[in-house]
């Protein structure tokens, strides 16, 4: 392949090999994983908008739908979602030469969509922070010691020299994955580089106040107690320095869950003094699965722990899976599997 490379952060090379490629006009497409979350979406928009900002055509083809919370993003009504605007999505990837993959680094990531990307003819160009990439990219930018896509994006702009170029709309956009990616500037991948490019996109105007209530203060009373109901089912193994939590289709249908309502839950395991291990296991009756979230304090790697048990991945401090049995025997077979990592989580 001409532009394949296999160093995973950016260098010269596939520096020169990105400004070639997109020095001629090319039909992009650029794609978060499903179920997008913050990082995802504001990553793939502050491209797009760059993108066509250089006078490239470019699309977001998203595979299902995200977050009400996310709904003010600017340029988001341009997302194509492949679930409701499947004809207009798969024409765009069909004609795409070259495709954008954001925030995730394996096509699994994109539910209905692989498919259509182990097909594709086009060039691809990753831009992720997640462990074990495959390899797929003719440009790889894999990088797990970044905060953000979002971080990442903003530095794939420094490597085209275009930072003066970022407009409110971009900045707005990469403040809001660094923001929701970070927990708000607090988990470990945060660093004084991360601070200084978020300083950088205040400047630009991305409005940090509006993001902040946009993001957090738009509950509804049903998410509330959808979020009381939770923490009723909160399961405390001290032994463990584990949290978990369950949520089973009927709680969620009876509190009227919105997509986005749990984002966060899992987080509050991990606010109980001496727990480091924290766990959510959501019923999803229309897939026939449980999702599942992670999250750790310290050195116990939950990609470890969601790779080789459910199905999963992502970063050491936080990461997903699914199980294909049911809520109450998931949560028995997670409870099942501590007692051999004990001596780590104690550690
Ligand atoms: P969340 O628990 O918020 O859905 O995801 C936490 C992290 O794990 C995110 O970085 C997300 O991209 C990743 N992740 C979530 N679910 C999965 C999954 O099923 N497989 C893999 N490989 N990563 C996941
Ligand atoms: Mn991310």
């Amino acid at each position: 392949m001409l532009y394949y490379c296999i160093f995973a952060r950016m260098n010269s090379a596939n520096i020169a090999a990105a400004k070639e490629l997109l020095s001629t006009p090319q039909k992009i497409v650029i794609i978060p994983h499903k179920n997008p979350d913050g990082d995802a979406i504001g990553s793939t928009l502050a491209l797009w908008h760059y993108l066509r900002n250089q006078g490239q055509e470019a699309v977001i083809v998203s595979p299902n739908d995200y977050p009400k919370f996310l709904k003010w993003m600017p340029g988001h009504n341009n997302i194509l979602n492949f679930e409701t605007k499947n004809k207009q999505a798969k024409s765009a990837l069909d004609d795409a030469t070259l495709i954008f993959t954001l925030d995730f680094n394996h096509f699994g990531r994109t539910g209905q969509l692989a498919p259509l990307l182990e097909q594709s003819q086009a060039k691809f160009i990753m831009i992720d922070h997640h462990q074990e990439p495959s390899d797929y990219a003719e440009i790889m930018y894999s990088d797990v010691s970044m905060s953000s896509t979002c971080e990442m994006v903003y530095n794939f702009i420094s490597f085209f020299e275009d930072t003066d170029k970022i407009t409110p709309e971009m900045a707005n956009c990469m403040y809001t994955g660094i923001m929701t990616d970070t927990g708000s500037f607090k988990f470990p991948s945060t660093t004084s580089k991360t601070h200084q490019i978020v300083a950088q996109l205040i400047d630009k105007g991305a409005d940090n106040l509006a993001i902040h209530s946009h993001i957090y203060d738009t509950n509804s009373p049903s998410r509330l107690h959808l979020l009381g109901c939770a923490l009723n089912n909160m399961v405390i193994l001290q032994e463990y320095r584990t949290a978990y939590i369950t949520l089973s289709q009927a709680e969620l249908d009876k509190y009227k869950y919105q997509k986005g309502d749990t984002e966060g839950f899992v987080n509050y395991g991990l606010t109980l003094e001496g727990i480091r291990f924290a766990v959510i296991f959501i019923e999803n009756s229309e897939e026939g699965i449980i999702k599942i979230s992670f999250r750790s304090v310290g050195d116990f790697s939950v990609n470890e722990f969601a790779r080789t048990h459910f199905h999963g991945g992502g970063h050491d401090n936080a990461a997903g899976g699914r199980s294909d049995i049911s809520l109450t025997e998931t949560a028995e077979r997670f409870v099942s599997l501590l007692p051999s990592y004990k001596d780590q989580l104690n550690a």
